[in-house]
């Protein structure tokens, strides 16, 4: 479903992404953590084309992600991402933020968008919130509203980038809640995260990241309990 093979990314002369290789199947999640600067976030930003990769191939779903705008606009549109600034409209109304991709990219109806729309708010738990603007809700209701925005579009994969290190830890658990059913209901995810409770009960594959690279790889239970590398061992002692 998504493969990154032998991929390097400069930012000038700063070498962020240092030789990535990972494969991902269909339905699979994996979890990425790493210290800060350590590369997830231009990871996934390359998989879905907000960041541009300098060498090696990155595939999703069967189109291999080139500079052409045609391929890039194809991935983003089965690609889901979630951030951890949420990024809503703020002048839009929460139905009209997931109204609006549906409408300019899928060509779909008004009614047709509003119906998503609301089934979507309805699955995340707040189709109450419709018609209130992004700033009236509290963070977890807006990064909810952010997911049910990107599963509008109906994507293969979704991508969230630390949803939740933005809120409060009260509102952790209901983001975190929403990210666990989707997983249960067979989506392929990525997740930067360093709820660690979230990824053992979840992840198929933990990867650690340090210094552009992927240090280590492997199950939850082979992560926590034996990590290979001193790195692996000492990023985990300091954030469980
Ligand atoms: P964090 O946990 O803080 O989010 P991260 O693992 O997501 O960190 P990245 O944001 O991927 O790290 O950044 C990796 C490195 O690349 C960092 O050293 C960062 O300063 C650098 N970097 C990221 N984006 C850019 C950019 N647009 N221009 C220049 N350098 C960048
Ligand atoms: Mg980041």
């Amino acid at each position: 479903m998504i493969s990154l093979k032998s991929v390097h990314k400069y930012f000038g002369t700063y070498h962020a992404l240092r030789n990535i290789n990972l494969d991902v199947e269909e339905g699979q999640k994996i979890v990425v953590c790493g210290p800060s600067g350590s590369g997830k976030s231009t990871m996934i930003r390359c998989v879905n084309g907000l960041e541009q990769h300098d060498e090696g191939d990155i595939t999703v779903n069967g189109h291999m992600m080139t500079t052409d705008e045609k391929t890039g606009n194809l991935i983003r549109q089965e690609v889901g991402m979630v951030f951890q600034s949420f990024n809503l409209f703020p002048h839009m109304k929460v139905i009209e933020n997931l109204m609006m991709a549906q409408r300019m990219v899928r060509k779909k109806t008004k009614a047709e968008a509003r119906d998503t729309g609301m089934k979507l708010l309805e699955r995340v738990g707040i189709s109450a919130q419709a018609d209130k603007f992004p700033g009236q809700l509290s963070g977890g209701q807006q990064q909810r509203v952010a997911i049910a925005r990107a599963l509008c579009m109906n994507p293969k994969v979704m991508l969230f980038d630390e949803p939740t290190s933005a809120l409060d830890p009260e509102m952790i658990s209901e983001v975190l809640e929403v990210m666990t059913e989707l997983a249960r209901e067979g989506m392929t995810m990525i997740c930067v995260t360093h709820e660690m409770g979230f990824a053992r009960s979840v992840a198929d594959r933990i990867v650690f990241m340090d210094e552009g690279e992927i240090v280590e790889a492997g199950e939850p239970e082979t992560f926590f309990a034996n990590p290979e590398h001193n790195r692996t061992r000492k990023f985990l002692d300091q954030i469980i």
